[in-house]
């Protein structure tokens, strides 16, 4: 097996190649003016894997991750309301294949899912980029979580049973540095758990085509740049999971629950609701769960 956890996964310095599977051009396929910055999203036509170009500045991830950002999370109830049935998912489902033992949960925010891992019998801890949530979760949920990133070398290698990244690897500059620093800490068959959409989901599609239709970009509801660096589909995360290092033991997806909406957006999202329906969320739906396991 190739691993090439070295190599950054950056499109900082690499507007010209995909940095997944080498191939010489991306193309532009979307585009989106925020932070006074033209952002355009490239696809790689030979892996499909997608990037935010240019790629975010340390400045630029400051602003959007610090001071109010989770803020909404930040009031008792919130979080279990927002995220509750979400992250309880995600644990019954992580027990399922994973027994108890060191869990890191990475980008936490405030915690609850820590919370939920260590009821679970797992000696969970969180780390989390957002100092107010960190200190407000740490305090809201009794459990430790440390204002730092993996980037900070905290951990002793092979100290950890099992890392979680919930909808945050596609937010990193550099996923398979990511991936290298996870399997530094992780013990030798440690388990990893990682969320996050598929851009080339049912729904993506139907909101990618309206949104061409009308020349509005902004209707193109799953593209998330610049915060998402990276979008995924299934066959791109696996083949990143297997270059870093790691094999696929379980995936499922789900749909998210839609938001109140009483306006013409709203009207239009009524088809995708279907995706909610049993048996057609676990086949079509938008969020995409990988259980994943370091390889001897
Ligand atoms: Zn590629």
């Amino acid at each position: 097996m190739s691993i090439q956890v070295g190599r950054q996964l950056s499109p900082r310095l690499l507007l010209n190649s995909c940095p997944l599977c080498g191939a010489s051009r991306t193309r532009p396929i979307f585009e989106c003016d925020k932070f006074g910055v033209d952002w355009e999203l490239h696809v790689c036509d030979d892996c499909g894997l997608h990037m935010t170009v240019p790629c975010p500045n340390d400045s630029q991830l400051a602003e959007m991750y610090s001071g109010d950002y989770h803020r909404e999370l930040r009031i008792p109830g919130a979080t279990e309301r927002i995220f509750g049935q979400k992250f309880r998912r995600y644990a019954n489902w992580i027990q399922r294949f994973c027994p108890p033992g060191r869990a890191l949960d990475i980008g936490c925010s405030t915690g609850l899912l820590v919370r939920m891992l260590r009821d679970r019998g797992f000696d969970a801890e969180g780390l989390e980029m957002n100092s107010s949530s960190a200190a407000w979760g740490a305090e809201q949920y009794g459990v430790k979580v440390k204002n730092a990133t993996l980037r900070d070398g905290l951990f002793e290698e092979s100290s950890f049973q099992l890392v979680v990244m919930a909808d945050v690897l596609e937010h990193t500059v550099t996923p398979l540095m990511y991936l290298g620093m996870v399997r530094r800490i992780l013990r030798p068959g440690g388990y990893m758990f990682v969320s996050f959409p598929d851009v080339a989901s049912l729904e993506s599609r139907y909101w990618l085509c309206l949104s061409r239709m009308t020349g509005k970009a902004w209707l193109w509801r799953n593209s998330h740049i610049p915060g998402h660096i990276w979008e995924f589909t299934r066959s791109v995360a696996e083949r990143m999971f297997r270059q870093a290092g790691f094999e696929v033991i379980a995936f499922r997806r789900s749909q998210p629950e839609p938001e109140v909406d009483l306006s013409l957006v709203g009207l239009l999202a009524l088809p995708t609701q279907l995706l909610r329906m049993p048996g057609i969320n676990r086949l079509c739906g938008t969020q995409m769960e990988f259980l994943i396991r370091l390889v001897d």
